[in-house]
């Protein structure tokens, strides 16, 4: 029952390692921070950590708070240079609040501030394991941003809900808790007295995601429930239970967990390690569209074969990660190629026994092999 599987969140033994993302209507009001809110939501971080629970923060709030101080207009996001000016001035107020919140409870607050490369790219990625490892080992608690200041519109995250679970994943941590100023996933519109919530979701399928409207409600973050859809599916690939939960109550962890007020997202399967970070990746740089029969062959856990590749798009490398796409344009898999875009299209269609002479060079055993895919 959800109310149940939420209080697991509060669990040391069911969540040992827990990331909590706060959403910037959370933390900043019409008169500025929520200092009041913010003192019982970290209150409620310190009785985590006394518990034995791992903590890590994802905070939103610096182009929010940044703008208020600047004062810009549209919470600093009338346009990229505002946005990354704004952010500029806001993390250093955020980052001295978290700091001195967190300190009263005599908790040492870490700061991160993470671009979407850093965890697109594999040894980035694994650093930033090491580090966040290293700060929990020693007692601290992570507190994350994007960098938004050097993140431009192309490589950004642009919202804190896919940067929550793309952490989680690299910190190996069994939730993820995004409070905004939602209680959950609604089956439509919110505003609408029809909707009802979703107490729990086994796979974010194509319903579910018909029933996410798009933007930000409070109109201050960049997230909305689509964000927070694309973050469930990282999580649930990755063995990781995600709760949507409002954080405009006192206490919202104990609200979201001791009532059930939520929507708890449930992981599907358990990818480890490498095929965690790839069936996270974000960008892809490129594409192998694939006939029925070799989607089949995925599906059985086979490797991807040039044979049933019908199309190559976009300019990679070998080692580069790319997108296994059937004949509709739905992604089936993510994997690690192994030749180039132009080596890619010159084997495109042809049997194993040709390659070598199309090639000039002794071939691999596969375009993508097994080992280096995960499907979608
Ligand atoms: N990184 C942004 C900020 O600190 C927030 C992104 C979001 O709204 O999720 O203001």
């Amino acid at each position: 029952m959800t109310i149940a599987r939420l209080v697991d969140l509060a669990g040391k033994a069911t969540c040992p390692r827990l990331v909590v993302k706060v959403g910037s209507s959370l933390l900043v009001g019409t008169d500025g921070v929520r200092r009041d809110w913010l003192e019982g939501l970290v209150a409620e971080l310190a009785a985590a950590r006394a518990r034995g629970q791992d903590v890590i923060v994802v905070s939103s709030g610096a182009i929010a708070l940044g703008a208020a101080k600047l004062g810009f207009d549209k919470g600093g996001r009338a346009s990229l240079a505002d946005a990354q000016a704004a952010a500029a001035v806001g993390q250093i107020a955020l980052s001295a609040l978290w700091a001195d919140l967190l300190g009263a409870h005599t908790i040492t607050a870490a700061q991160l501030l993470l671009t979407l490369e850093d965890l697109e790219d594999r040894r980035r990625y694994l650093n930033v394991t090491a580090t966040l490892t290293r700060l929990l080992d020693a007692g601290a608690v992570p507190v994350i941003n994007e960098n938004d200041s050097v993140a431009t519109q192309e490589i950004r995250f642009g919202d804190n809900d896919r940067l929550a679970a793309r952490v989680a994943q690299a910190a190996g941590a069994s939730a993820v808790l995004l409070l905004s100023d939602v209680d959950g996933l609604f089956d439509r519109n919110p505003a609408d007295p029809a909707a009802r919530r979703l107490n729990e979701v086994r796979g974010v399928t194509a319903e579910i995601h018909a029933m996410a409207s798009g933007g930000s409600s409070s109109g201050m973050g960049s997230g909305g429930m689509t964000s927070k859809l694309q973050a469930a599916e990282i999580a649930e690939r990755a063995g990781i239970a995600l709760a949507i939960a409002s954080g405009l109550h006192d206490a919202p962890i104990a609200r979201a967990c001791e009532q059930g007020i939520g929507t708890l997202f449930l992981p599907r399967r358990k990818d480890a390690g490498r095929k965690a970070w790839l069936g996270g990746r974000l960008r892809l740089k490129g594409a192998l569209v694939i006939d029925a029969g070799a989607a089949k062959a995925l599906h059985r856990g086979g490797s991807l074969l040039a044979a049933g590749i019908i199309a190559v798009e976009g300019q990679f490398q070998r080692g580069d990660a790319v997108a296994v796409q059937g004949e509709d344009g739905g992604v089936i898999a993510h994997g690690l190629a192994e030749y180039d875009a132009a080596d890619c299209t010159r084997l495109l269609g042809r049997k194993n026994a040709e390659h070598s002479a199309l090639l000039g060079y002794a071939p691999r055993s596969a375009v993508v092999h097994r080992d280096q895919m995960v499907l979608i």
